[in-house]
């Protein structure tokens, strides 16, 4: 079945890589799911005209695409500095100081954080652009906190600047992050992210904000600081889905520490139904190169294996030289990697008639040389449910519901389907339902397909049978 014939989903950074309909066209085609618009950069037309952009292809390729927008958050940043940069000599000195007290003067810089010397100590570890620099503060005198140099290179403009030991006094959404919050709503995005989640509080202020402009949009928490850790199942449970956000979270808590880490937030996000996405440096070198090192193949699988829905391209799709070979890549690891994987979600969370519904469809998936799983789906539930037990065919998630359709599209293994099944008799629904999978190829004449559904129909959670079904039959 050709055109189900993966399950991971892959989410790609939109940038001037991929600014152009050709290369999306392709990009969606090799089987890019998500694209991530990132409110760090870009300017407002930009993002807009990318929107429209999206949704035409989407139209014309009868492919999900699902629009996700990732609010900036609150990250520290240096201010502007010459084009070339700044060069930062191991054992020479820099000053920070408060962006808006800083006069451009020589070996200081400024940053975008006021309290900086309120915080910062003798010893405070600093970490430049990614962690690529380091400084280690020596004196705090007034504003300006003076730091030596212990990993030297080039800075530039911009670059972000954490403070991995200190718990700052920042706003979980920033006045930029409610403005290009106010923009993604009126262009309609699909599911909005929040950086730098300290806490579930955080998720909480966000959704209170979407709720006063009476809008219902998924909600995604990005893991990448140490106070989120700490706080990860009050987080989990506040989200719509949660993403591993490797970058920021190695540099916050060292990278030897991202590889267990990811595979306890899988886990927990696998255990509670919530999608996850692994995020950044996936395919690095493919910025510069068409092949992956055997490294980060492996890194892709293992994240595969690890449980996660979704695998993320950063670089590689907005400013790389390869972003679609970079999508093949992605879907040609999980192709070979996800046949092999043996994945149990047993016990189940909860002890009623949906879950085990659930159980009952893995073991039919395991006798039955079934084609798809079928859901008819409100809320998308039932299609989560069917995910979660990573059947060995594709889940078919029929659903009437726009932005259901577009959340389900980041899920493992869900393949939405936009659906309506209004005052349809059971017998009608499933006549439609077979035309609808006929005419996209997803299953021939004679084909068996597994059928989660729910009586009320448009009832949500209301899982409640299973059939056998075969195609033609009726
Ligand atoms: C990350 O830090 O891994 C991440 C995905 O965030 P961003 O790309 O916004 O820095």
């Amino acid at each position: 079945m050709k055109p189900l014939n993966f399950r991971t989903k892959i989410v790609a950074t939109i940038g001037p890589a991929s600014n152009s309909p050709d290369v999306l066209r392709q990009m969606m085609l090799a089987g890019m799911s998500v694209a991530r618009l990132n409110f760090s950069h870009g300017s407002y037309e930009d993002h807009g005209q990318m929107v429209k952009l999206l949704r035409q292809l989407s139209q014309e390729l009868d492919l999900p695409l699902t629009i996700l927008q990732d609010l900036q958050g609150p990250k520290i940043r240096v201010g502007e500095l010459p084009k070339e940069g700044i060069t930062l000599k191991e054992g020479s000195s820099l000053t920070l100081v408060p962006l808006a007290e800083w006069n451009n003067q020589a070996n200081t810089v400024g940053i975008d954080y006021p309290y900086v010397a309120e915080e910062a100590q003798q010893g405070t570890q600093v970490l430049l652009d990614d962690g690529l620099l380091e400084l280690s503060v020596q004196t705090v005198q007034g504003n300006a906190v003076t730091c030596k140099v212990v990993g030297g290179g080039i800075l530039k403009s911009h670059k972000g600047v954490n403070f991995p030991s200190l718990t700052l006094r920042l706003p979980s959404m920033t006045e930029k992050d409610k403005k290009d919050l106010e923009f993604g709503i009126s262009q309609g995005v699909d599911i909005i992210s929040l950086s730098f989640v300290r806490q579930a509080e955080d998720i909480k202020t966000l959704k209170a904000f979407l709720e006063a402009k009476k809008v219902d949009i998924p909600v995604l928490a990005k893991i990448e600081k140490p106070q989120a850790i700490e706080h990860l199942e009050a987080i989990v449970d506040e989200c719509d889905a949660i993403m591993v956000a490797r970058g920021d979270l190695g540099v916050e808590m060292r990278p030897e520490k991202v590889p267990l880490l990811q595979k306890h937030i899988i886990r927990m996000c696998n255990q509670k139904g919530i999608p996850v996405i692994t995020a950044t440096q996936m395919l690095d070198s493919m910025i510069r190169n068409p092949r992956p090192t055997r490294a980060e193949a492996s890194d892709v699988a293992n994240a595969i294996i690890d449980g996660t829905d979704a695998v993320m391209l950063s670089g590689e799709s907005a400013i790389g030289d390869f972003p679609v070979q970079a999508v093949t890549m992605l879907a040609s690891i999980a192709r070979d990697i996800e046949p092999e994987i043996t994945f149990t979600n047993y016990p189940p969370r909860h002890k009623d008639k949906a879950d085990a519904l659930a159980e009952a469809l893995n073991a039919i998936d395991k006798v039955l040389d079934l084609q798809c799983i079928v859901t008819f789906t409100e809320t998308g539930y039932s299609a989560k449910l069917a995910a979660a037990e990573r059947p060995k065919v594709p889940v078919v998630a029929l659903t009437p519901n726009l932005e259901v359709y577009h959340h389900l599209n980041l899920v493992w293994g869900v393949r939405p389907v936009l659906f309506q099944y209004d005052e349809l008799t059971l017998e009608a629904l499933l006549k439609k339902m077979e035309s609808e999978l006929l005419k996209r190829n997803f299953v021939a004449q004679g084909d068996q397909v597994l059928i989660l559904g729910g009586l009320p129909l448009r009832q949500a959670r209301s899982t409640s049978f299973l059939d056998i079904y075969t195609i033609g039959e009726n």
